[in-house]
């Protein structure tokens, strides 16, 4: 079950994939309702215990969305302050905002 909330039965499709690899992504999904999100996975490698799994929902708006659909190098400088939902060990949880980049590296 998705966390999202754009609607009753979410299902996303990926529309564009500005990051990825075995360790972090960064995609714009849409929904079947319509609504656009941009979706972050970052997994942060634990020697000692877990692999720590971390997942962020932020919603866009239309405007928004077509710039990261269309831009060679889209901005995410706004991420940071957009309401997101973070997902993690501990659950789901309403956040203030999602990173702008991945951390470590590739
Ligand atoms: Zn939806």
């Amino acid at each position: 079950m998705l966390p999202i909330d754009c609607c009753t039965q979410p299902a996303l499709s990926k529309r564009r994939v500005l990051h990825d690899s075995s360790h972090a992504s960064e995609t714009v999904v849409q929904c079947a309702c319509e609504a656009y999100w941009f979706h972050r996975f970052h997994e942060w490698s634990n020697f000692d215990g877990p692999d720590d799994l971390t997942t962020w929902y932020t919603r866009l708006t239309a405007a928004e969305a077509e710039r990261l659909l269309t831009a060679d190098k889209p901005d995410l400088g706004f991420l940071p302050t957009k309401p997101s939902i973070m997902v993690d060990a501990n659950g789901v949880q309403r956040v203030d905002g999602q990173p702008d980049r991945t951390y470590g590296g590739t």
